[in-house]
């Protein structure tokens, strides 16, 4: 499913207009879900820690048993090339994607120098702030020997997509989701945030949940600007007392949560200060704000 109106993918050494097909029936993704893939974005000519997802996207291959078949900055420079020829000024979804190709003997295991490659760049813009709304899913996430959670892998979008559609169902654009242990984790796209008498939390990590690069690039960008962060072992009792909550992710960046199961919630300092943040960050070509003021001889 495309996610954008305008797509340009990636294959076989170049670039095609439009959903160009890329797996072939008989190939291991195809039937045992052998895909792994990574989001990154540009917008307003920024294109945040390409560095990172690219080199994500290779651990991600390499978790599932797959040799990737080119290197992180190739990765990067490739989506690079992409975006040139939609220009800077669009907002685009940069998704690169591994897969495998070919079972090993054992049919079910994957044959690791048969991985495939490709880039798929789709026109999406950046959703505004505000009307995000989270409630809470039936669905746990799984522990690291339940699946293979420290890879970006399409095959646990499954349980993601579940979390998702139940909550949409329900009236909500998402959900948070606990790990096996009871902890809050993530939702089925983001990671989540909490602010409880001024002091921010968010989930500690634990293997249970993807430790997101904007999640990462906010807890960073939050301390730098003198705000406490603490990551945690977080409860429902502790997300039903919060202040304010805002999710993290790729997507939209910094999402300030609107309502909370049946609580409207007030206005999201906090959030939309992160928000703030993130996109000075992004627009000063990744340089945190606290590099530019002491650069700038400020406090
Ligand atoms: N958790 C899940 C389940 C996600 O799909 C995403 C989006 N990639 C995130 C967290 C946020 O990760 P990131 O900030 O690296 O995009």
């Amino acid at each position: 499913m495309a996610v954008g109106k305008e797509i340009l993918t990636w294959y076989e050494g170049a670039w095609h207009e439009g959903n160009a097909p890329i797996i072939g029936a008989a190939d291991h993704a195809a039937w045992l879900g052998s895909t792994v893939f990574d989001g990154a974005r540009q917008f307003d000519g920024a294109r945040p820690d390409l560095d990172l997802h690219s080199a994500r996207i290779i651990r991600s291959a390499e978790a599932m048993g797959m040799i990737p078949p080119v290197d992180a900055a190739t990765v990067q420079g490739l989506m690079e090339e992409g975006c040139a020829r939609f220009g800077a000024d669009r907002a685009l979804y940069l998704r690169p994607m591994m897969w495998s190709r070919d079972s090993a003997p054992g049919i079910i295991d994957v044959e690791p120098e048969n991985t495939g490659f490709s880039i798929c760049i789709e026109a999406l813009d950046m959703p505004a702030a505000g009307g995000f709304s989270l409630t809470v899913s039936p669905f746990c996430r799984p522990r690291p020997d339940m699946a293979v959670t420290e890879a970006k892998a399409g095959a646990l979008y499954a349980n993601n997509a579940r979390i998702m559609a139940d909550a949409r169902k329900r009236g909500y654009s998402n959900a948070l989701s606990l790990d096996v242990e009871g902890f809050v984790a993530e939702t089925a796209s983001t990671n989540v945030f909490m602010l409880r008498d001024g002091v921010v939390f968010t989930p500690v990590p634990n293997g249970m949940f993807l430790n997101g690069i904007t999640r990462q690039r906010v807890v960073s960008l939050l301390r730098a600007d003198g705000a406490e962060v603490v990551e945690a072992s977080l409860t429902l009792e502790d997300f039903d007392a919060a202040d304010e909550i805002f999710v993290t992710g790729n997507i939209a960046k910094v999402m300030p949560v609107a309502r909370y199961k049946d609580r409207e919630m007030g206005t999201p300092r906090m959030g939309l200060r992160a928000r703030e943040l993130y996109w000075d960050y992004a627009l000063s070509g990744g340089e945190t704000v606290a590099a530019l003021r002491s650069m700038a001889g400020g406090v």
